[in-house]
Protein backbone atom coordinates (compact mmCIF):
# COMPACT_ATOMS: atom_id res chain seq x y z
CA UNK A 1 0.00 0.00 0.00
CA UNK A 2 2.48 2.70 0.69
CA UNK A 3 4.45 1.33 -1.73
CA UNK A 4 1.85 2.55 -4.56
CA UNK A 5 1.61 5.47 -2.97
CA UNK A 6 4.75 6.27 -3.13
CA UNK A 7 5.19 5.33 -6.67
CA UNK A 8 2.13 7.44 -7.10
CA UNK A 9 3.82 10.04 -5.38
CA UNK A 10 6.98 10.15 -7.62
CA UNK A 11 5.09 9.89 -10.65
CA UNK A 12 3.19 12.94 -9.68
CA UNK A 13 6.34 14.30 -9.21
CA UNK A 14 8.19 13.53 -12.26
CA UNK A 15 5.47 14.52 -14.57
CA UNK A 16 5.30 18.23 -12.91
CA UNK A 17 8.96 18.69 -13.07
CA UNK A 18 8.34 17.41 -17.25
CA UNK A 19 6.09 19.79 -18.00
CA UNK A 20 8.31 22.56 -16.35
CA UNK A 21 11.00 21.05 -18.53
CA UNK A 22 9.07 21.61 -21.53
CA UNK A 23 9.21 25.29 -21.93
CA UNK A 24 10.90 25.19 -25.14
CA UNK A 25 9.03 27.39 -28.04
CA UNK A 26 7.73 25.09 -30.28
CA UNK A 27 5.89 25.37 -34.07
CA UNK A 28 6.34 23.02 -36.79
CA UNK A 29 7.83 24.20 -40.10
CA UNK A 30 6.15 25.03 -43.04
CA UNK A 31 5.89 23.89 -46.41
CA UNK A 32 9.02 25.33 -48.08
CA UNK A 33 10.37 27.26 -44.84
CA UNK A 34 11.94 26.38 -41.14
CA UNK A 35 9.75 28.40 -38.64
CA UNK A 36 12.55 29.82 -36.35
CA UNK A 37 12.00 30.99 -33.29
CA UNK A 38 13.49 34.46 -32.59
CA UNK A 39 14.23 36.73 -29.57
CA UNK A 40 15.72 39.88 -31.20
CA UNK A 41 15.46 42.44 -28.30
CA UNK A 42 17.00 42.03 -24.66
CA UNK A 43 19.08 43.71 -22.73
CA UNK A 44 22.50 43.14 -20.51
CA UNK A 45 24.62 44.56 -17.67
CA UNK A 46 26.22 46.51 -21.06
CA UNK A 47 23.06 49.33 -20.91
CA UNK A 48 20.35 48.64 -18.11
CA UNK A 49 19.68 45.45 -18.21
CA UNK A 50 20.55 43.07 -15.05
CA UNK A 51 22.40 40.42 -16.21
CA UNK A 52 25.36 39.72 -17.82
CA UNK A 53 25.12 38.22 -21.10
CA UNK A 54 26.09 34.61 -20.97
CA UNK A 55 22.32 34.06 -18.72
CA UNK A 56 20.47 35.67 -22.35
CA UNK A 57 21.93 32.72 -24.04
CA UNK A 58 21.34 30.10 -21.17
CA UNK A 59 18.09 31.55 -21.16
CA UNK A 60 17.43 30.72 -24.76
CA UNK A 61 19.05 27.45 -24.23
CA UNK A 62 16.06 26.81 -22.38
CA UNK A 63 13.39 28.34 -24.37
CA UNK A 64 14.47 26.41 -27.51
CA UNK A 65 14.58 29.43 -29.44
CA UNK A 66 16.62 29.61 -32.86
CA UNK A 67 18.43 32.98 -32.52
CA UNK A 68 18.40 36.07 -30.79
CA UNK A 69 19.86 39.49 -30.85
CA UNK A 70 21.23 41.42 -27.92
CA UNK A 71 20.51 45.05 -28.43
CA UNK A 72 21.50 47.41 -25.67
CA UNK A 73 21.34 51.26 -25.77
CA UNK A 74 23.37 52.51 -27.59
CA UNK A 75 22.99 56.03 -25.96
CA UNK A 76 21.88 54.81 -22.56
CA UNK A 77 24.52 53.56 -19.98
CA UNK A 78 23.07 53.80 -16.84
CA UNK A 79 26.04 51.28 -15.67
CA UNK A 80 28.98 53.01 -17.05
CA UNK A 81 30.73 53.89 -13.75
CA UNK A 82 31.15 50.25 -13.06
CA UNK A 83 31.40 49.20 -16.48
CA UNK A 84 32.44 51.64 -18.76
CA UNK A 85 31.58 49.74 -21.95
CA UNK A 86 33.87 51.13 -24.59
CA UNK A 87 33.40 48.55 -27.51
CA UNK A 88 29.82 48.36 -28.00
CA UNK A 89 30.41 45.13 -29.70
CA UNK A 90 31.53 43.52 -26.34
CA UNK A 91 28.26 42.28 -25.07
CA UNK A 92 27.65 40.40 -28.40
CA UNK A 93 31.26 39.13 -28.72
CA UNK A 94 30.61 37.42 -24.76
CA UNK A 95 27.26 36.09 -25.98
CA UNK A 96 28.83 34.13 -29.28
CA UNK A 97 31.70 32.96 -26.72
CA UNK A 98 29.65 31.38 -24.31
CA UNK A 99 27.73 30.14 -26.54
CA UNK A 100 30.10 27.50 -27.99
CA UNK A 101 28.99 25.12 -30.05
CA UNK A 102 25.02 25.26 -29.36
CA UNK A 103 23.18 25.61 -32.70
CA UNK A 104 21.52 28.67 -31.25
CA UNK A 105 22.50 31.67 -33.66
CA UNK A 106 23.12 35.02 -32.16
CA UNK A 107 22.62 37.95 -34.20
CA UNK A 108 24.67 41.48 -33.26
CA UNK A 109 22.67 44.24 -32.80
CA UNK A 110 22.32 47.49 -30.82
CA UNK A 111 19.04 49.88 -29.61
CA UNK A 112 19.23 53.28 -31.38
CA UNK A 113 17.63 55.11 -27.99
CA UNK A 114 16.57 58.43 -29.15
CA UNK A 115 13.16 60.81 -27.89
CA UNK A 116 10.32 60.51 -30.44
CA UNK A 117 10.47 60.81 -33.34
CA UNK A 118 12.32 58.13 -34.09
CA UNK A 119 12.15 56.78 -30.82
CA UNK A 120 13.81 53.50 -30.18
CA UNK A 121 14.65 51.19 -33.05
CA UNK A 122 16.70 48.20 -33.18
CA UNK A 123 19.67 47.96 -35.41
CA UNK A 124 20.34 43.81 -36.12
CA UNK A 125 23.13 42.29 -37.95
CA UNK A 126 25.50 45.18 -38.61
CA UNK A 127 29.15 44.45 -38.29
CA UNK A 128 30.01 47.14 -35.65
CA UNK A 129 27.92 49.32 -33.45
CA UNK A 130 30.61 51.58 -32.34
CA UNK A 131 30.10 53.36 -35.71
CA UNK A 132 26.26 54.26 -34.28
CA UNK A 133 26.82 56.05 -31.51
CA UNK A 134 29.32 59.15 -30.73
CA UNK A 135 31.60 58.73 -28.16
CA UNK A 136 30.66 59.71 -24.13
CA UNK A 137 31.21 63.44 -23.97
CA UNK A 138 30.96 63.88 -28.13
CA UNK A 139 27.87 65.79 -29.60
CA UNK A 140 25.24 62.76 -30.68
CA UNK A 141 25.56 62.14 -34.30
CA UNK A 142 22.03 63.07 -36.07
CA UNK A 143 19.16 59.66 -35.78
CA UNK A 144 19.05 59.78 -39.81
CA UNK A 145 22.78 59.36 -40.19
CA UNK A 146 22.46 56.61 -37.26
CA UNK A 147 19.84 54.98 -40.10
CA UNK A 148 22.30 55.25 -42.94
CA UNK A 149 25.22 54.12 -41.45
CA UNK A 150 23.40 50.73 -40.16
CA UNK A 151 22.21 50.39 -43.88
CA UNK A 152 25.71 50.62 -45.02
CA UNK A 153 26.97 47.80 -42.65
CA UNK A 154 23.97 45.98 -44.33
CA UNK A 155 21.81 45.80 -41.37
CA UNK A 156 18.43 45.31 -40.64
CA UNK A 157 16.08 47.98 -39.06
CA UNK A 158 13.19 48.50 -36.73
CA UNK A 159 10.83 50.34 -34.56
CA UNK A 160 10.59 49.48 -31.38
CA UNK A 161 7.72 49.59 -28.63
CA UNK A 162 6.05 52.45 -30.66
CA UNK A 163 3.21 52.33 -28.35
CA UNK A 164 5.53 53.11 -25.09
CA UNK A 165 3.40 55.02 -22.76
CA UNK A 166 6.98 57.54 -21.74
CA UNK A 167 6.97 58.43 -25.39
CA UNK A 168 3.32 58.03 -26.30
CA UNK A 169 1.61 58.96 -23.18
CA UNK A 170 -1.66 57.49 -25.01
CA UNK A 171 -0.38 53.98 -26.08
CA UNK A 172 -1.33 55.03 -29.28
CA UNK A 173 1.57 54.39 -32.17
CA UNK A 174 1.72 57.43 -34.84
CA UNK A 175 3.64 56.63 -37.77
CA UNK A 176 5.59 60.28 -38.35
CA UNK A 177 7.20 62.05 -40.75
CA UNK A 178 10.81 61.16 -40.09
CA UNK A 179 9.64 57.62 -39.52
CA UNK A 180 7.85 57.91 -43.22
CA UNK A 181 11.33 59.29 -44.41
CA UNK A 182 13.26 56.38 -43.32
CA UNK A 183 10.88 53.44 -44.57
CA UNK A 184 10.50 55.34 -48.09
CA UNK A 185 14.58 55.59 -47.87
CA UNK A 186 14.72 51.47 -47.37
CA UNK A 187 16.38 52.46 -44.20
CA UNK A 188 13.58 50.73 -41.22
CA UNK A 189 11.66 47.31 -42.51
CA UNK A 190 10.20 46.21 -39.23
CA UNK A 191 7.97 47.33 -36.28
CA UNK A 192 7.40 45.88 -33.07
CA UNK A 193 3.60 44.96 -32.60
CA UNK A 194 4.44 42.90 -29.43
CA UNK A 195 6.93 44.65 -27.23
CA UNK A 196 7.61 43.08 -23.45
CA UNK A 197 3.64 42.60 -22.22
CA UNK A 198 1.87 44.81 -25.02
CA UNK A 199 0.34 44.76 -28.11
CA UNK A 200 -0.33 47.32 -30.37
CA UNK A 201 -3.12 47.60 -32.83
CA UNK A 202 -1.78 50.88 -34.94
CA UNK A 203 1.69 49.41 -34.68
CA UNK A 204 -0.28 46.30 -36.67
CA UNK A 205 -2.00 48.51 -39.31
CA UNK A 206 1.13 50.92 -39.98
CA UNK A 207 3.29 47.65 -40.46
CA UNK A 208 0.52 46.33 -43.11
CA UNK A 209 0.20 49.72 -44.71
CA UNK A 210 3.90 50.14 -44.98
CA UNK A 211 5.19 46.71 -45.61
CA UNK A 212 6.98 46.54 -42.96
CA UNK A 213 7.91 43.37 -40.31
CA UNK A 214 5.71 42.53 -38.14
CA UNK A 215 8.11 41.96 -34.92
CA UNK A 216 7.07 40.46 -31.20
CA UNK A 217 9.99 41.02 -28.93
CA UNK A 218 10.65 40.15 -24.81
CA UNK A 219 12.53 43.84 -24.64
CA UNK A 220 13.61 41.42 -21.61
CA UNK A 221 15.89 43.28 -18.86
CA UNK A 222 15.88 41.16 -15.81
CA UNK A 223 14.72 37.57 -16.24
CA UNK A 224 12.46 35.67 -18.69
CA UNK A 225 11.44 33.26 -15.84
CA UNK A 226 10.01 36.26 -13.74
CA UNK A 227 8.73 38.47 -16.05
CA UNK A 228 6.94 36.19 -18.06
CA UNK A 229 6.49 33.21 -15.30
CA UNK A 230 7.51 30.45 -17.24
CA UNK A 231 7.06 28.10 -14.76
CA UNK A 232 3.21 29.03 -14.45
CA UNK A 233 3.34 28.09 -18.41
CA UNK A 234 3.81 31.73 -19.71
CA UNK A 235 6.38 32.14 -22.47
CA UNK A 236 8.50 35.53 -23.81
CA UNK A 237 7.11 36.78 -27.11
CA UNK A 238 8.69 35.94 -29.81
CA UNK A 239 8.82 36.51 -33.59
CA UNK A 240 8.83 33.37 -36.19
CA UNK A 241 10.35 33.92 -38.94
CA UNK A 242 9.91 31.47 -41.91
CA UNK A 243 13.58 30.62 -43.44
CA UNK A 244 14.60 29.01 -46.31
CA UNK A 245 17.73 27.87 -44.07
CA UNK A 246 18.35 27.38 -40.45
CA UNK A 247 21.21 30.53 -40.74
CA UNK A 248 21.85 33.65 -39.54
CA UNK A 249 21.38 34.55 -43.63
CA UNK A 250 18.82 32.70 -43.68
CA UNK A 251 16.86 34.74 -40.72
CA UNK A 252 17.99 38.06 -42.40
CA UNK A 253 16.53 36.84 -45.87
CA UNK A 254 13.43 36.03 -43.81
CA UNK A 255 12.80 39.57 -42.59
CA UNK A 256 13.76 41.44 -45.65
CA UNK A 257 11.02 39.16 -47.08
CA UNK A 258 8.44 40.19 -44.39
CA UNK A 259 7.40 36.47 -43.60
CA UNK A 260 7.54 36.97 -39.73
CA UNK A 261 4.67 36.39 -37.25
CA UNK A 262 4.62 38.00 -33.86
CA UNK A 263 3.72 34.74 -30.84
CA UNK A 264 2.36 36.67 -27.93
CA UNK A 265 0.26 34.68 -25.11
CA UNK A 266 -1.67 32.74 -26.94
CA UNK A 267 -2.70 34.67 -30.43
CA UNK A 268 -0.30 34.80 -33.42
CA UNK A 269 -0.18 37.69 -35.39
CA UNK A 270 1.22 38.40 -38.56
CA UNK A 271 -0.14 38.21 -42.51
CA UNK A 272 -2.15 35.89 -44.23
CA UNK A 273 0.23 34.20 -46.46
CA UNK A 274 2.62 33.12 -43.41
CA UNK A 275 -0.16 32.57 -40.49
CA UNK A 276 -2.40 30.40 -42.75
CA UNK A 277 0.23 28.27 -43.55
CA UNK A 278 1.56 28.00 -39.87
CA UNK A 279 -1.79 27.37 -38.99
CA UNK A 280 -2.32 24.23 -41.64
CA UNK A 281 1.23 22.71 -40.55
CA UNK A 282 -0.02 22.62 -37.05
CA UNK A 283 -3.35 21.22 -36.87
CA UNK A 284 -3.85 18.45 -38.98
CA UNK A 285 -6.33 15.69 -39.28
CA UNK A 286 -5.07 12.53 -37.40
CA UNK A 287 -7.88 10.58 -38.29
CA UNK A 288 -12.04 10.03 -38.81
CA UNK A 289 -14.54 7.57 -38.52
CA UNK A 290 -18.42 7.04 -37.61
CA UNK A 291 -19.71 6.48 -34.57
CA UNK A 292 -20.99 2.96 -35.44
CA UNK A 293 -24.47 2.83 -36.99
CA UNK A 294 -24.93 6.91 -37.07
CA UNK A 295 -24.24 9.54 -39.54
CA UNK A 296 -22.50 11.41 -36.76
CA UNK A 297 -18.35 11.60 -37.84
CA UNK A 298 -15.80 11.66 -35.27
CA UNK A 299 -12.46 13.65 -36.26
CA UNK A 300 -9.60 13.32 -34.54
CA UNK A 301 -7.37 17.16 -35.16
CA UNK A 302 -3.29 16.85 -34.34
CA UNK A 303 -1.66 19.99 -32.68
CA UNK A 304 1.82 20.18 -33.04
CA UNK A 305 2.56 23.58 -31.65
CA UNK A 306 2.35 25.81 -28.84
CA UNK A 307 -0.77 27.13 -29.61
CA UNK A 308 -4.06 26.69 -27.72
CA UNK A 309 -6.22 27.23 -31.02
CA UNK A 310 -9.52 28.65 -30.43
CA UNK A 311 -11.60 27.43 -33.65
CA UNK A 312 -15.23 28.51 -34.14
CA UNK A 313 -17.17 26.58 -36.50
CA UNK A 314 -18.15 28.53 -39.68
CA UNK A 315 -18.75 25.25 -41.83
CA UNK A 316 -22.50 23.90 -43.09
CA UNK A 317 -22.42 21.48 -40.15
CA UNK A 318 -23.12 21.46 -36.64
CA UNK A 319 -21.00 19.99 -33.98
CA UNK A 320 -22.83 17.12 -32.02
CA UNK A 321 -21.10 17.79 -28.76
CA UNK A 322 -19.53 20.87 -28.47
CA UNK A 323 -21.53 24.85 -28.83
CA UNK A 324 -19.25 26.02 -32.48
CA UNK A 325 -16.17 27.30 -30.55
CA UNK A 326 -13.50 24.29 -30.21
CA UNK A 327 -10.31 23.96 -28.57
CA UNK A 328 -7.68 22.37 -29.65
CA UNK A 329 -4.94 22.41 -26.44
CA UNK A 330 -1.23 22.65 -27.49
CA UNK A 331 0.85 19.36 -28.54
CA UNK A 332 -2.29 16.70 -28.00
CA UNK A 333 -4.88 15.23 -29.69
CA UNK A 334 -8.51 16.36 -29.47
CA UNK A 335 -11.62 14.82 -30.83
CA UNK A 336 -14.84 16.64 -31.68
CA UNK A 337 -17.81 15.00 -33.65
CA UNK A 338 -19.72 16.30 -36.76
CA UNK A 339 -23.07 15.79 -37.58
CA UNK A 340 -22.72 15.11 -41.00
CA UNK A 341 -26.22 14.45 -42.62
CA UNK A 342 -25.06 11.55 -44.43
CA UNK A 343 -23.61 13.47 -47.21
CA UNK A 344 -20.15 12.35 -49.16
CA UNK A 345 -17.26 12.65 -48.07
CA UNK A 346 -14.70 14.46 -48.05
CA UNK A 347 -15.90 16.69 -45.71
CA UNK A 348 -14.57 20.55 -45.95
CA UNK A 349 -14.88 21.80 -42.97
CA UNK A 350 -13.94 25.48 -42.64
CA UNK A 351 -13.48 27.15 -39.00
CA UNK A 352 -12.56 31.02 -37.56
CA UNK A 353 -8.90 30.52 -36.05
CA UNK A 354 -9.95 33.00 -32.96
CA UNK A 355 -6.30 32.99 -31.59
CA UNK A 356 -5.01 34.49 -34.92
CA UNK A 357 -4.60 37.89 -36.08
CA UNK A 358 -4.16 39.21 -39.96
CA UNK A 359 -5.18 42.94 -39.15
CA UNK A 360 -6.98 44.00 -35.77
CA UNK A 361 -10.15 42.07 -35.25
CA UNK A 362 -9.43 40.12 -38.44
CA UNK A 363 -8.98 36.53 -38.17
CA UNK A 364 -8.23 34.08 -40.58
CA UNK A 365 -9.61 31.47 -41.59
CA UNK A 366 -8.93 27.80 -42.18
CA UNK A 367 -10.48 24.64 -43.85
CA UNK A 368 -9.76 21.03 -42.95
CA UNK A 369 -10.32 18.10 -45.07
CA UNK A 370 -11.52 15.22 -43.73
CA UNK A 371 -11.86 11.62 -45.37
CA UNK A 372 -13.30 8.64 -42.74
CA UNK A 373 -11.24 5.48 -42.91
CA UNK A 374 -13.13 3.24 -44.75
ZN1 LIG B 1 13.61 50.84 -26.04
ZN1 LIG C 1 14.98 47.74 -25.26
Amino acid sequence: MYRILIILISLAVSSRVQAQQNRAIEFPDVPGYYTLACDLHMHTVFSDGSVWPNIRVQEAHRDGLDAIAITDHLEYQPHRHDIPNPDRNRAFDVAVNSNGDHPLIVIPGSEITRSMPPGHANAIFITDANALVAPVGEEAIDAREVFEEVARQGGFAFWNHPAWTSQRSDGVAVLENMHRELIDADLLHGIEVVNQFTYSDEALEIALANNLAIIGTSDIHGLVDWDFEVAQGGHRPVTLVLAEERTAEGIHEGLRARRTIAWHRNTLIGRESEIVPLINASITVAGAEFRGGTSILEVQLENHSDARFILRNTSEWTFHEDIDILEVSPHTTTTFSLKTLEQETPYLISFEVMNAITAPNTHPEITLTVTTND
